[in-house]
């Protein structure tokens, strides 16, 4: 027997749960979870630092320190500039060489193969901080348990998951391009240049073994982990904090400090505002070698059709 309609739907009512909100704390940054956070992220940080002046001189040297930025700079541009800009989100054209330079040098970023991070990426945007994002920090709901532990998942907890992206609903572009596929699937191999190319040079460099030895330490294994930090924190750390000064519809924050080692990223509430604008510091100040090297690039004719962000288009993106 069915009961009446009108009692049915009063015995199911349930309370409108509470909005969801953007910061710690609910309206006010709580200090305790702030606190927190920046525990996490300074302890290991400050115990790195803290290891070379422990190893200079004596495992570290100018050679590594050189070959560590001119590595982090290949490797990072080749996430923010090609796995991010170009094949995401086709921010600007590139010729033959350029694309294929790309897929390599963001491979050798040991982030995974370009076709599955191109897939994880765009399914980030498409469900941003709601069901169905990979790697929100909000998947847990706000709170301070419940966002520390999304703050890991999204960190790298989430790279665990044996649930992948499916490649073909979201990244058949790049499944059409047999040059892509072949790079995509060659990940392995260009992990390994990644890692003997630094040494091979410190090594043929200084010519000794204990040279070969201290860059493939710093400027192989330091520095691809000093980069997964950094860009696994624009999926965390901009999604749980940061400035708003632009509309979008998810958590995503603007973080200044991580500007400089993100290579530009880390401006990600105008990312998510805007996601085909090829530079994402817009605004006066705001730091980003990516969009300087792709307009030296479109200045070179190697690159076009690049979309500059115009004023136009940034003010009406500003939050009200
Ligand atoms: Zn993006
Ligand atoms: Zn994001």
């Amino acid at each position: 027997m069915t009961p009446p309609s009108g009692t049915a739907v009063l015995e199911t009512e349930t309370p409108t749960p509470a909005p969801i909100r953007g910061t710690l704390g609910g309206e006010r940054k709580n200090w305790a979870e702030q606190f927190a956070l920046a525990l996490f992220i300074g302890i290991p940080f400050a115990a790195l630092v803290a290891a070379v002046p422990f190893a200079w001189g004596w495992g570290l040297s100018w050679l590594d320190v050189a070959l560590v930025v001119v590595m982090y700079a290949i490797t990072g541009h080749g996430i923010t500039i090609g796995f991010h800009r170009y094949f995401t989100h086709g921010s600007f054209k590139a010729n033959r060489g350029v694309r294929v330079a790309l897929g390599i040098a963001g491979n050798m970023a040991v982030q995974g193969p370009l076709v599955r991070w191109v897939a994880d990426h765009r399914k980030h945007h498409k469900f941003s901080d709601q069901d169905g994002d990979p790697h929100s920090p909000w998947k847990y709901g706000p709170g301070v348990r419940s966002l520390a532990k999304g703050l890991w998942w999204s960190h790298m907890g989430w790279l665990f998951d044996v649930e992948q992206t499916d490649q073909h609903k979201y990244a058949p572009d790049l499944l059409k391009d047999r040059d892509l596929v072949r790079i995509s699937r060659q990940f392995p191999f260009w992990v390994a240049v990644s890692l003997l190319a630094p040494a091979a040079l410190g090594g043929l460099i200084s010519w000794s073994w204990q040279g070969a030895l201290s860059a493939f330490f710093w400027a192989g294994l330091v520095r691809v982990g000093l980069l997964h930090h950094v860009t696994w924190s624009i999926n965390s750390i901009c999604h749980a904090v940061g400035k708003q000064p632009f509309r979008s519809r998810d958590k995503s924050g603007n973080v200044w400090w991580l500007a400089i080692p993100s290579m530009g990223e880390s401006w990600h509430n105008l990312h998510h505002a805007d996601q085909t604008a090829a530079r994402h510091g817009v605004l006066r100040g705001q730091l980003d070698s990516s969009a300087r090297i792709i307009r030296w690039m479109e200045k070179l004719g190697w690159v076009r059709d690049v979309r500059w962000p115009d004023r136009a288009r940034i003010d009406a993106k500003r939050a009200a």
